[in-house]
C-alpha cells in the first residue's frame, strides 16, 4: 500500500519546498528533509520545467512516483511507496488527484488526506487484479507445454539474450507461442510443479517494471544536471586559470584568463589530468554521478536502487509418460 503524499512546489529564489506532507510522521518527515526534496524536483523535471509528466523515483531509501505540472504551476505531487509496488499503475490516478489539488489549491492541506485515502483504495483493486488466477490463454499455454515435457523430460529451457526481449527462451517459445512472456509462463509453470530451476547468470533491470533497457548517464554530483563535458585539464600556476587542454591549444597555449603563454610544463603550467565539467554549475569533478531511466516505464533509477533478476534455467519436473503408463500396467 502506499506511504505517503506530498506537495512540492519550486521557488526561483528558494528552490524546491515542501508544502505539504501527508500522513504527519516524524519518521517520513526526517527521510524528506530539505536536501531529499531539492533532489527529487531537479531529478523528477531533469532541467525541463515546461513539460507536465509523470515520472518515477528509486533510491535505497525510498520509492516514489510524482506528477509534475509543467512551468505554469511548478508543483510536483509525490506519491510514496513501498517497495514491492510498482510506479506507473498510478499514473492515472496521481494525475487526477494532481487536477483536484490545482482546482482547490489553497485548501491543498485539508484535501491531502481524502486524496491520499482514494488512491489507497485504489492501490488495493491493483493487487486484486494481480492476485487473479490463471487466465484461460496461460492455462491452454501449460497444457501444451506439459505435453510436450511429458514426451521430452529432458528438455533444458534455457535464456538468451536480446535487444528486443532482453531474456528471453527460445524453446519454449516455439513450444508455447510468444503471445505470453516466456518468464511469466515459466513463473506459472514452476507455481504448479511443473519445472524446476536453478541461477545461472543475473540482469541488470528496472527496480519498477523489470525491463533491462536502460538508460545510462552521469549526471552532476551538485546540481543533477546531466549536461557534462570531459577532457584533460591543465592549471596556470601564474594567475590560477584552470581549462581544459584543448582549450589552451585552440589558443595556442596562451591563457585565456591572463594572456600569458605556458612555456613549461612543472614550471608554469601543470596538467592536472581527466575531469568532467558542468555546464550548468560550472565547476570540475573528479567522479560523477551516474544515474539511469527505464526506457519502457520511464523511471529514474539512482546507481545503488537499480535491482539485479536472477536469470534461470528451468528443467522438467514431470515424470516422462511411459514411466507412468509402465506402473499402471504393474497395478
Ligand atoms: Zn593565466
Ligand atoms: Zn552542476
Ligand atoms: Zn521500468
Amino acid at each position: 500500500m502506499p506511504i505517503g503524499l506530498a506537495l512540492i512546489h519550486w521557488d526561483d529564489s528558494i528552490g524546491a519546498i515542501l508544502d505539504e506532507i501527508y500522513p504527519d510522521d516524524d519518521e517520513i518527515k526526517k527521510v524528506f528533509n530539505t536536501e531529499k526534496v531539492l533532489f527529487i524536483f531537479t531529478s523528477q523535471t531533469m532541467g525541463d520545467i515546461t513539460t507536465e509528466r509523470f515520472s518515477a523515483l528509486f533510491t535505497d531509501e525510498f520509492h516514489i512516483a510524482c506528477y509534475y505540472g509543467g512551468r505554469e504551476n511548478n508543483l510536483l505531487l509525490m506519491l510514496i511507496l513501498e517497495e514491492n509496488e510498482t510506479p506507473r499503475f498510478f499514473k492515472p490516478i496521481l494525475k487526477e488527484q494532481f487536477y483536484k489539488i490545482i482546482q482547490n489549491l489553497d485548501k491543498a492541506h485539508e484535501i491531502i488526506p481524502q486524496l491520499f485515502n482514494e488512491i489507497v483504495e485504489k492501490a488495493s483493486k491493483i493487487s486484486e487484479i494481480n492476485n487473479c488466477p490463471v487466465s484461460p490463454i496461460i492455462a491452454y499455454k501449460i497444457s501444451k507445454v506439459v505435453k510436450f515435457l511429458e514426451k521430452n523430460p529432458s528438455t533444458i529451457f534455457t535464456p538468451q539474450y536480446d535487444y528486443i526481449h532482453g531474456v528471453h527462451y527460445p524453446k519454449l517459445e516455439q513450444i508455447a507461442g510468444n503471445s505470453i512472456k516466456a518468464e511469466d509462463l515459466l513463473k506459472e509453470l514452476e507455481k504448479q510443479n511443473i519445472v524446476g530451476k536453478y541461477m545461472v547468470d543475473n540482469l541488470v533491470v528496472c527496480p519498477s517494471c523489470g525491463s533491462s533497457h536502460l538508460k545510462t548517464s552521469k549526471i552532476c554530483p551538485i546540481c543533477n544536471s546531466s549536461t557534462i563535458i570531459e577532457g584533460n585539464i591543465i592549471e596556470h600556476f601564474k594567475c590560477g586559470h584552470i581549462d581544459f587542454e584543448n582549450e589552451f591549444i585552440k589558443n595556442d597555449m596562451i591563457c585565456m584568463k591572463c594572456n600569458l603563454k605556458l612555456e613549461t610544463e612543472g614550471v608554469d603550467y601543470q596538467r592536472l589530468g581527466h575531469y568532467h565539467y558542468c555546464l550548468k554549475c560550472k565547476k570540475y569533478f573528479k567522479e560523477l554521478n551516474e544515474f539511469y531511466q527505464c526506457l519502457d516505464c520511464k523511471a529514474n533509477i539512482v546507481k545503488n536502487s537499480l535491482s539485479i533478476k536472477p536469470i534461470y534455467k528451468y528443467y522438467s519436473l514431470l515424470r516422462p509418460i511411459n514411466q507412468i503408463s509402465r506402473r499402471e500396467e504393474f497395478k
